[in-house]
């Protein structure tokens, strides 16, 4: 399995400059661009510029991060994600074929059904768009009580129900025992539609009070990951593993030291189950 940095990571005070001079020292395959970092960078290079770098890093575009709220949306908001969705220029150009798509939070009393029919229906319409860019929609759960997706046996029923080959689902270890997601459900997955797998752990506190400030590096909290890393192993993905930190603290750190803790933890956690495997 390879290992990806995700910027969230590093987001309060690092650039792409540096997280990719950073991840490309320190033995990562691949990055997760921040949309804010990708739009700060283009104020100082061009796109040929990021093109140019990964033509000669082993370093790989893994996805943009994120759409947020696709679901619910009105008309005019919908424009807004559409027009977000131009970004698929500069993945054609890149080489980045994936974005992260997020559902709505506090849509009110709307029932599963309901919300399923309406997520089955954004991801639908915002794939059909996203295909002449050549994009790939990666549907990201949030394990919190108010977002109208929590869960992953929610998400990838989901998934399944949109029926298009460019969309998939995240795994996110936080999310998924933020919400107490099950194995089993992780067991039935077809690792294909597994696009982005981020890895993470977090601080012991009950469901339905974690928050992204709780996450902390792999292998320092609570969250079982040995499981979700055998069940992977089971189903047969062992693609690429991406650090995705949203911890203030390390945001305060410096950011290379930030970016090795990232792969040290990562690959310990990983190692057992997945011997390293170089591109
Ligand atoms: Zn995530």
């Amino acid at each position: 399995m390879k290992i990806a940095f995700n910027q969230a990571t590093t987001m309060k005070h690092s650039t792409l400059e540096l997280d990719l001079a950073y991840c490309e020292k320190h033995g990562y395959d691949g990055i997760e661009i921040r949309l804010d970092k990708l739009k700060d960078y283009l104020r100082r290079h061009r796109p040929q510029e990021l093109k140019a770098f990964f033509e000669r890093s082993a370093l790989r575009p893994l996805a943009f991060n994120a759409l947020e709220q696709i679901s619910f949306r009105d008309e005019e908001s919908f424009r807004q994600i559409v027009n977000d969705l131009k970004l698929g220029e500069i993945g054609g150009i890149i080489g980045c074929r994936t974005v992260i798509v997020v559902p709505a939070f506090d849509v009110g009393d709307y029932t599963k059904q309901a919300i399923r029919d309406e997520t089955v229906r954004a991801l639908r319409q915002l794939a059909d768009l996203a295909r002449p860019y050549g994009l790939r929609l990666a549907f990201e759960f949030v394990g919190y009580p108010n977002c109208s997706v929590n869960t992953f046996g929610q998400a990838y029923d989901i998934v399944r129900e949109a029926e298009r080959d460019n969309v998939g689902i995240v795994l996110d270890c936080f999310h998924f025992h933020a919400m107490n997601s099950r194995l089993e459900d992780l067991r039935q997955a077809d690792p294909a539609d597994i696009f982005v797998f981020h890895i993470d752990d977090c601080e012991d506190l009950p469901a339905g009070a974690l928050r992204d400030r709780h996450r902390v590096w792999p292998g320092q909290g609570c969250i079982d990951l040995d499981a979700i890393l055998r069940t992977l192993k089971e189903i047969g993905y062992g693609e690429m593993a991406s650090v995705e930190l949203f911890r203030p603290e390390y945001w305060e750190w410096d950011i290379e030291r930030a970016i090795r803790t990232g792969y040290e933890t990562a690959s310990r956690v990983i190692r057992s189950y997945f011997p390293p495997v170089k591109a």
